[in-house]
């Protein structure tokens, strides 16, 4: 008997732990969403009507009962979650507030405002009960969804774009028509961390994988400019046509068709006014250009092609080939915002301003339309390492010829290390107390993430981590761990360090020169970790000559030594650092009366909250 009872307990724990270790093991899966979508927009009261069939394959090993949609354009009304947070949050978006400070969506009557509701919804083809809750649609499915297999989802719906006041909307600031981000029903994303329906609160998406086969019926004088490849251009017009085509057009409307094969989303834009400029690259995808007709900004427009197209040759040569054959740079939105195979950003800028927003949102395509994070979660993945490519592109495209691009990332961190109000980068994007912790923490934190990175593994390296890191996930829903391991596999260090305590706490880096003696005919110099966040430190010393060399201390859990970043200059490298050590002794091969000056990384790409302690200068 106890024998037996022995046998059983065993063979339980035995089937526990193989069940723990087949999940430990499981290898990666998506969702899958094909869409087919036949809309009708009337630009007169800017209601739409549509339907929208949806293949959904549950690629997960997971039995759903369960979909959600987000409806976005619900949040423009008044009382919503958007609306709410508006009047409550201390440092609200200007874009959406009136002059007064009132929410703007507070004020909006009934033509106004935005909605979008589904009027009918079947589960291969039998009807299926869904709720609306704000911005998301509930759906109790009526079959289950086994793992491994499809269902059809066949919804119609209507909305009614709201006044411009965040992304989308019609009639922005700037006088265009139709800004059509956000704008149907979307399935939310199923994961291996569960569901994602995020009520639309302020910001930040995560969609599924998928083709989008999607039909816009519109008045004929509009251009429309979209994500997804035109399929009838010679139907349509507007720029679009073959060249010598002539366009015959019959009735008030047109029928533009649009496929976007392996996106996440589906954008649009149209206006009555819009200039239509296509420039092909050579060996490249072509870029279509859409702006109101309008004198003012011609001349930035037209400036801002062949540096799109140096954008696009940056991007692709630094990460990794750009995967469509179409990008297109619409005016439209209140600022920038990056959608698949495009962006909307406002036109009326400086030709400095209009080339930066383009490169930002276009570099948007490698961090977050290729490479698709949760940016709800991890928005210092797409925002971060957005603003980190762009500032390295900028710097090219644009002469600017800045020793350190970074610069204005290390600055930003700093003023919100120093105000008191930082919040880990794990806080989702929506539950930062201030718009303005969000910001540094997702767009100037996050860019240091990877030029700091480039400190801590050497640039080489690091530039190799973003290609093998394209390379591994494109297509795919990436996560912290994947970049981390990512330049892991690169460089050979152990990373958990930096990533853990850079994104998940707000300790910060702080080192110091704490004494500076003569130890015979050497130098000591006693340096201090002041900060919780332990660094290698490459250490410059200029002798009274004017000699420089550097000394190199590792940091003893990365296990690992990255090559000497000043090539030119002789490095030694000392003895590791372990982490619970506060002090440590540098010993310099000098006599003190030869040392003229020490300092801690010189590079300035540590992100050291306290710089005045990094230095010692001898006495002259
Ligand atoms: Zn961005």
């Amino acid at each position: 008997m106890i024998h037996l009872i022995k046998k059983i307990a065993f063979l339980v724990v035995c089937g526990i732990s193989t069940v723990l270790m087949a999940q430990g093991n499981q290898t990666y899966w998506q969702q899958h969403v094909d869409y087919t979508m036949d809309v009708n927009m009337d630009v007169e009261t800017y209601q739409y009507t549509g339907s929208q069939k949806l293949v959904y394959t549950n690629n997960s090993p997971d039995v759903l009962n369960r979909v959600y949609y987000h409806l976005y354009f619900n949040a423009f009304q008044p009382g919503s979650d958007m609306d709410i947070r508006l009047q409550t949050i201390k440092d609200g978006d200007k874009r959406m507030l009136t002059e007064d400070g009132k929410s703007r969506i507070s004020t909006l009557t009934p033509e106004e405002i935005g909605y979008l509701h589904a009027i009918s919804l079947t589960q291969d083809g039998a009807p299926v009960k869904f709720t609306e809750e704000g911005t998301i649609l509930v759906v109790d499915l009526a079959t289950p969804i086994p793992p491994n297999s499809k269902t059809v989802l066949e919804m119609e719906f209507k909305g009614q774009v709201p006044l411009q006041i965040r992304r989308s909307g019609r009639n922005s600031k700037e006088g265009v028509a139709l800004s059509m981000s956000q704008w149907y029903p979307k399935l939310s994303e199923y994961d291996f961390e569960g569901w994602h329906p995020n009520p639309y609160i302020a910001r930040e998406f995560h969609g599924v994988w998928g083709n989008f086969d999607v039909k816009l019926t519109l008045d004929k004088n509009y251009t429309v400019g979209a994500s997804g490849y035109l399929q009838n251009p010679n139907e349509i017009g507007h720029g679009y046509q073959d060249a010598g085509t002539k366009v015959k057009t019959k009735g008030k409307t047109l029928t533009w068709h649009f496929k976007a094969p392996m996106v996440h989303d589906f954008m649009w834009a149209a206006d009555p006014e819009y200039v239509h400029d296509v420039l092909k690259m050579e060996n490249g995808p072509t870029l279509h250009f859409l702006y109101k007709n309008d004198p003012k900004l011609t001349k930035n427009w037209k400036d801002l092609q062949p540096k799109t197209a140096e954008t696009m040759r940056f991007l692709s040569a630094n990460v990794g080939q750009y995967p469509y054959n179409q990008y297109s740079v619409i005016q439209g939105g209140d600022g920038g915002m990056e959608y698949a195979m495009g962006t909307l950003i406002t036109g009326d800028r400086s030709f400095g301003s209009l080339v930066g927003v383009t490169v930002h949102e276009m570099a948007h395509s490698w961090f977050q339309h290729v490479l698709a994070t949760n940016e709800s979660k991890h928005s210092w993945m797409d925002e971060g390492f957005t603003s980190f490519i762009s500032s390295l592109c900028m710097n090219q495209i644009m002469d600017q010829n800045k020793e350190n691009p970074f610069e204005g990332s290390y600055k930003g961190y700093y003023a919100l290390v120093n105000s008191g109000k930082e919040q880990p980068q794990t806080t989702h994007a929506d539950r930062y107390d201030l718009n303005f912790a969000y910001g540094i923490a997702a767009y100037s934190k996050g860019s240091i993430f990877l030029s700091q990175l480039g400190y801590v593994i050497g640039q080489d390296k690091l530039m190799e981590t973003l290609k093998k890191y394209f390379e591994d996930f494109k297509f795919k829903h990436p996560t912290p761990n994947d970049i981390k391991r990512t330049a892991e596999k690169v460089s050979g260090m152990e990373l958990d360090w930096y990533l853990t305590d850079w994104t998940q706490t707000t300790n910060t880096i702080d080192y110091a020169i704490n004494e500076v003696v003569a130890d015979g005919n050497k130098t000591k110099v006693i340096l201090e970790r002041k900060g919780l966040m332990p660094m290698p430190l490459d250490i410059l010393v200029v002798d009274g000559n004017g000699n420089q060399e550097t000394y190199y201390i590792p940091l003893r859990m990365m296990r690992g030594e990255k090559d000497n970043p000043y090539p030119n200059l002789k490095r030694t490298v000392k003895e590791d650092w372990s982490w619970a050590k506060p002090t440590y002794e540098l010993i310099i091969d000098k006599p003190l009366n030869q040392v003229l000056g020490i300092s801690i990384d010189p590079s300035q790409l540590m992100a050291d909250i306290d710089r005045n302690n990094n230095n010692w200068q001898a006495d002259q």
